[in-house]
């Protein structure tokens, strides 16, 4: 059988001990779910090849391509604020490097194909509900344009995991950027690994941000590029009501894109306290302190490139403050920025700030629903007709009145014409995010009753979030009472 998959593996070319070679290991007859047909042909690959038998043993690990040299790689991290110095892929292997239409070096993992070096007491698998979660919400995330991995598929293994009860089993075939962490670099500091770190550092630089390759200080302009993505991510989050729920610092992936989809979740009613994660019992990842986290996370990668900013550590150690105090600007910048779009601004001046902190608030003590709070804004933006709609979502609706008199006003100084603005506000605005009660649904009907029905349905509604699907209002709708969900578990 020719098995068409053209990798290059430049990650595995690299030093002994950046990673363990590890082989998958196979699974029983495993099945198809879905593959994500748009995605495989960017990468240069027949998805129907892949949805036929041989990809499918491709995709489940039961058969390794030639060109593949698949690696489980090194990193730690700290988990909760405590440092671990060995992690890794415990559950994932790197099967190798494609590259896309864009001419993009993408990585090819697979997730749950079992044991690796790096396993430490975990079975290296991965159950079926995690491996949806992160199909939905990392494509859903895909198409509100965030930067994320990617999913390219998923496959059943037809064996059965062992968790606190017996679940059947899965492996997601994950896309991505990169995955080199901040971890990654910690893996190495803490070894005294300088060497390591300079290689690793180097490879980024080359991979990732050549146009930082000739800069008189290239691994300060490093962190300097890495603080700019972290920035906007983080204000992406927090512009849609995502929470990442695990924001460790081997979650943390050196390109800014989102990387593992564990306890996430989005929020219904807006509250910058909302926690979903189970293990997270003292909100370290709650919604609101994401930008505080990515901060400190950012401190814990500049940590370590201290040796490789400068020779005398106190020089190396006020370089790299001067580039993480660029982290807090850089984020409102985006956060403003992207909260003047959702009310229809299109320009930023001092009160708008002020204006769209009052929303907030206002938001928040009312327990109004983030997503339909500003897609409902879009049609207010027109005329008050569209007040009613909002209004409904507010405990106390004259909270909204008294506020909504005040964007009125500011919206007569804008230059562009109603139907404009309405149009800009609902490219901005999705109707359509991965609604936690959805999402457990969903993963319900598969897990209980092998129906991946609602499953298909939900990632049609979530690739287009920002038209009304009229067939699909329903999707809009946050949860009744007795479907919220308050709680999301670590998908280990
Ligand atoms: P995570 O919480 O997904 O970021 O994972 C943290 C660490 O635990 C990583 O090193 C994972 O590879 C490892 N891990 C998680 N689940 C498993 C599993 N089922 N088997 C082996 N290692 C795992
Ligand atoms: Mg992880």
């Amino acid at each position: 059988m020719t098995i068409q998959l053209p990798f290059d593996n430049s990650y595995a070319r690299l030093p002994d001990r950046f990673h363990a070679r590890v082989t998958p290991t196979s699974v029983g007859t495993p099945r198809l779910i879905r593959v994500n047909a748009e995605l495989a042909r960017h990468l240069g690959l027949d998805p129907e090849w892949l949805a036929g038998p041989g990809g499918v043993e491709v995709l489940a690990g039961r058969l390794v391509p030639n060109e593949a040299d698949p690696v489980a790689m090194a990193y730690a991290g700290h988990q909760f604020g405590q440092f671990v110095p060995q992690l890794g892929d415990g559950r994932a292997i790197l099967l190798g490097e494609i590259i896309d239409k864009d001419g993009t070096r993408r990585d090819l993992q697979l997730k749950g194909s079992g044991r690796t070096p790096f396993s430490r007491g975990g079975d290296g698998r991965a159950a079926l509900g995690p491996i949806l979660r992160e199909y939905i919400v990392s494509e859903a995330m895909a198409a509100l344009g965030i930067p994320t991995t990617r999913s390219l598929a998923a496959v059943a293994t037809g064996e059965q995991v062992v968790r606190e009860r017996m679940l059947p089993g899965a492996v997601l075939a994950r896309v991505a950027t990169s995955h080199v962490r901040i971890g990654t670099f910690q893996y190495f500091a803490a070894r005294g690994d300088v060497e390591g770190l300079r290689t690793l550092a180097d490879y980024v630089i080359h991979r990732h941000y050549p146009e930082v390759a000739g800069a008189k200080r290239p691994y300060l302009e490093l962190l300097d590029r890495v603080v700019t993505r972290q920035a906007e991510l983080v204000a992406k989050w927090l512009l849609v009501g995502f929470i990442h729920g695990v924001m460790n610092t081997d979650n943390v992936s050196i390109v800014g894109e989102t990387i593992d989809y564990g306890p996430c979740a989005f929020m219904d009613a807006y509250d910058p306290a909302t926690v979903f994660s189970s293990i997270d019992r003292q909100g370290r990842y709650a919604y609101g302190r994401q930008p505080g986290i990515a901060e400190w996370n950012l401190t814990r990668l500049a940590e370590t490139l201290l040796p490789l900013i400068a020779e005398q550590q106190e020089e190396a150690v006020v370089q790299a403050q001067a580039v993480l105090a660029a982290f807090a600007p850089r984020f409102e910048t985006a956060f403003h920025g992207g909260l003047a779009r959702k009310l229809g601004l299109s320009s930023l001046v001092a009160e708008d700030v002020a204006l769209a902190g009052d929303l907030l608030k206002a938001m928040a003590e009312n327990r109004a629903d983030f997503t339909l709070t500003f897609r409902r804004l879009c049609d207010a933006a027109e005329g008050p007709e569209g007040d009613a709609a909002v209004r409904a979502l507010f405990d106390d609706p004259a909270a909204y009145e008294r506020w909504a008199v005040r964007w009125r006003q500011r919206l007569q100084a804008e230059p562009r014409d109603a139907g404009a603005r309405r149009d800009a506000m609902r490219a901005v605005n999705p109707a359509f995010i991965p609604r936690n009660h959805r999402t457990e649904a969903v993963i319900d009907a598969a897990v209980e009753r092998d129906d991946f029905s609602a499953f298909d349905e939900l990632m049609a509604v979530l690739a287009r979030p920002y038209e009304d699907q009229p067939e699909y209002a329903r999707y809009a709708n946050p949860p009744e009472p007795h479907e919220q969900v308050s709680q999301t578990f670590c998908g280990t």
